[in-house]
């Protein structure tokens, strides 16, 4: 891994599964934590932040990590022959492969439940010469529908000829693209993390971590030992959470997510509802916690919004 005088993430280009890039300035900003350390007492707390500030110079236009997936995603469809790309989303992940199919002109499908739509907005930068948004195809669904039924209609779309998923966690691109993190704090740390903390609805940044550690060891000069992940859910909404609480491979829907819809409404983090999250498959989450002797949590909403407050501060 030797980081390249390339834009935004593209600083480890060597390991991202794509032949060109794109001019994106997104990339993690990696800090020794101070207030928050503080705060929790803790002496070493290093925050890789995803997201917009830009006094740190953190660039993340669409403001959150989706935009370390979206970029190599699109890159590579392109290499391998891709014409145009369904997702479904409830926001962070439609900003961000929106924002990328403006940058590249690469044709994106987007569906929405309704609720969710007024959560869709792209930087006004775009490819010059070609209007903002003419690649996007936006499809709300109506009141109703959840982030289930709009999955539901993008697997349907994603048959028509000419038209590929996006493919979530199945993707390595999305998976490489979201290491990014873990590779720009083992650079600023000079080693890989003891610990890494992240919210989880699908856990593919997990799962991302996980892989990215597994190089990092490989590559000898960041530490022999596998950062543990500690993954938090929302509740009322937590299926991983329950299903690792009870040493649990498989996720029962009837014990782990009874009345899902209900409760992914009764979510504060509904960013974080995925009611087929890649948990029980061979190199998902199951086996990403089990060979970091990982940890998983579920946050209440009073929880989830104090921390955010507490961050904020
Ligand atoms: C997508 C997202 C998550 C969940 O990430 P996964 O690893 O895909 O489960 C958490 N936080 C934010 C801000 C997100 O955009």
């Amino acid at each position: 891994l030797s980081p390249c005088d390339l834009p935004g993430m593209w600083r480890y280009y060597d390991w991202l599964p794509a032949r060109g890039y794109v001019d994106v300035h997104g990339k993690p900003i990696t800090y020794k934590s101070e207030g928050l350390a503080k705060e929790l007492g803790l002496k070493e707390l290093y925050i890789s932040f995803n997201g917009y500030w830009p006094e740190m110079d953190a660039r993340m236009d669409t403001c959150s990590f989706k935009e370390l997936e979206a970029p190599p995603t699109i890159v590579r469809a392109r290499e391998h022959g891709g014409r145009a790309m369904v997702l479904a989303s409830v926001g962070n992940t439609a900003r961000a492969f929106a924002y990328l199919s403006t940058l590249t002109g690469f044709p994106v499908v987007i569906v929405v439940p309704e609720k969710s739509a007024s959560n869709l907005w792209i930087p006004g930068r775009g490819t010059p010469g070609r209007e903002p948004g003419r690649s996007i195809k936006l499809i709300t669904m109506e009141e109703g529908n959840d982030y289930a039924d709009a999955i539901r209609l993008s697997e349907r779309i994603s048959g028509i000829e000419g038209m590929m998923p996006e493919g979530g966690a199945r993707n390595v691109a999305r998976r490489d693209g979201m290491g990014v993190t873990l590779l720009d704090a083992a650079v600023s740390m000079k080693s890989m993390p003891d610990d890494y903390f992240q919210a989880i609805g699908s856990g593919t940044g997990g799962i991302a971590a996980w892989e990215a550690s597994l190089r990092l060891r490989d590559d000898g000069r960041f530490g022999e030992r596998l950062p543990k992940l500690h993954l938090a859910q929302n509740l009322p909404f937590a299926p991983m959470y329950h299903a690792w609480r009870a040493k649990r491979r498989d996720i029962i829907p009837d014990l782990d997510m009874p009345n899902a819809k209900k409760q992914i409404e009764e979510m504060y983090t509904d960013i974080l509802s995925n009611r087929s999250p890649p948990y029980t498959i061979k190199g998902g989450v199951y086996d990403a916690l089990m060979d970091t002797e990982g940890e998983m949590y579920a946050v209440t909403n009073d929880e989830a919004k104090s921390a955010k407050k507490q961050f904020e501060a």
